[in-house]
């Protein structure tokens, strides 16, 4: 009696992890839910600033805006990290129309994709030959490309459940299909926009020339999906109609901006750092709220829920708000350079960048080792419907952060809505949904208090060697 009554109270005084692991968690989500400040903040970045193109006065607003705002967190630094950045310019709105027959237009929605060179000051007007693919290119040849408007069609695949992976399969068209019909003597090309949605918004995003001398660039714009469709019918009943489009934006010089950095020092093992981050630009067609404005103020939730819930980290955590994401990657590349030369030991790095939805997991790009850890803490988040959990992408700007030993991973929200507002004029603060993008700031937290608790699998490092 007596020894089953010791053993009884042994067991009770045992500290039980995974109890107190769930309290915490818990502790996080009510914290978010109910006095949460992610909504706040991206109510004044996306309607008192604005979209954020790098290089551009509202991204150095952004830059001081957010870090004002850190720094009222009671952190205990916060930083700004130069970084050069491209700067590109839309200029006027652009214009389109179809001619079917001289002086019989109907105008089309279109904007002109980012990097692309401007038309000639009175447009392009020519035929259109339309392809599905950058292969086909070559089966046309010269002959039947030069001088015209090339004209890439091919949809987002809807049978794909991640929307993702439809757009990965798509996005070659926009990022080079202007140097690829370019040389076949193309005088410039029009991308059905990225959307799996019929409406009539074009969609931007990022397009390069590679090493095309400038002389030889040709101009690249993106077309709303229903007219796209359009344009495609109208072609079929006659295959000598006329496109003309008109766009004057420019590439101008680099210009000096700035990574955003606030930090709670380890109480433990404070060259340990524990990364979250989103990246302060944006494109400039809406105000970009989903991309990434909500990466953006969920991971300054992260530190402040830390706070908030009195949870003192043992790792050094640090939110990274990177500049350029959009057309360049210049910041994450920068912070992954200065962490190297600084000798810093990264951890976990956790990237949103996916839109503020509701959140479904993470990805991760991970040993097994680390990735059945990850696999142990799964349960806990049952009760918030977070399960998604596998091997994948992270992040654009926390990629280039990525070891042999450390975690990389990327916040997973559901992605069916994603591409109805990315790059597109609609992807505004009424887009995002407040309890959303609470829920994704909690279970980023989440993560990352895991993290701190019980770090990554202890395999040597190149830098842990040396010292
Ligand atoms: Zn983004």
């Amino acid at each position: 009696m007596k020894l089953k009554f010791i053993l009884f109270a042994f067991l009770i005084s045992l500290p039980c992890a995974s109890q107190s692991d769930s309290e915490t968690l818990k502790l996080i989500y009510n914290t978010a839910l109910s006095n949460g400040k992610s909504y706040e903040w991206l109510d004044y970045l996306s309607n008192q600033i604005g979209g954020r193109l790098s290089g551009s006065l509202n991204a150095e607003r952004a830059v001081a805006w957010t870090k004002e705002e850190l720094e009222k967190l009671g952190l205990d630094k916060v930083s700004l990290q130069p970084v050069m950045v491209p700067k590109w310019v839309r200029g006027t709105p652009e214009f389109a129309f179809i001619e079917t027959s001289p002086g019989k237009t109907t105008n089309v929605n279109i904007c002109a994709l980012g990097g692309s060179v401007a038309t000639p000051a009175l447009g392009i007007k020519a035929r259109v030959i339309e392809v599905k693919s950058i292969e086909e290119l070559e089966t046309l040849g010269r002959e039947k490309i030069e001088g015209k408007i090339v004209f890439y069609n091919r949809p987002m695949e809807p049978t794909l459940i991640n929307t993702f992976e439809s757009y990965g399969g798509c996005v070659d068209q926009r990022h080079k299909g202007a140097v690829e019909a370019g040389k076949y003597g193309a005088l410039g090309v029009i991308v059905r926009s990225m959307n799996l949605r019929m409406d009539d918004l074009p969609h931007t995003g990022s397009m390069t020339y590679g090493d095309t001398p400038v002389s030889q660039r040709i101009p690249s714009a993106a077309i709303s999906t229903k007219d796209a469709v359009l344009l495609s019918s109208m072609l079929k009943l006659d295959k000598n109609i006329k496109f003309y489009f008109k766009q004057n934006c420019k590439q101008l010089k680099d210009v000096l901006s700035y990574n955003v950095i606030g930090e709670i020092r380890g109480s433990e093992f404070p060259n340990e750092y524990i990364i979250v981050g989103g990246h302060l630009d944006s494109w400039d067609l809406g105000d970009g709220s989903h991309d990434d404005g909500a990466g953006v103020v969920q991971s300054m939730e992260v530190l402040r829920l830390i706070k908030e819930s009195g949870i003192k980290p043992k790792r050094s955590i640090r939110v990274v708000l990177f500049m350029n994401e959009e057309n360049g990657l210049r910041g994450g590349k920068k912070y992954a350079r200065e962490a190297k030369r600084k000798g810093e030991n990264h951890i976990f790095a956790l990237e949103s960048d996916s839109g503020g939805f509701t959140p479904r997991g993470f990805s991760f790009e991970c040993s097994n080792a680390n990735f059945n850890q990850v696999l142990t803490w799964k349960s806990l988040f049952e009760p918030y419907l977070i399960h998604y959990f596998e091997k994948g992408g992270s992040g654009a700007d926390v990629g280039p952060l990525k070891t042999n030993y450390n975690v990389v991973a990327g916040l997973r929200p559901d992605s069916q809505r994603y591409f109805d507002y990315h790059h597109a004029s609609n992807d505004t603060f009424d887009a995002v949904n407040k309890r959303e993008l609470e829920l994704g700031a909690a279970t980023m937290t989440a993560l990352v208090y895991l993290y701190d608790t019980y770090g990554v699998n202890p395999i040597k490092t190149d830098q842990q060697i040396k010292d």
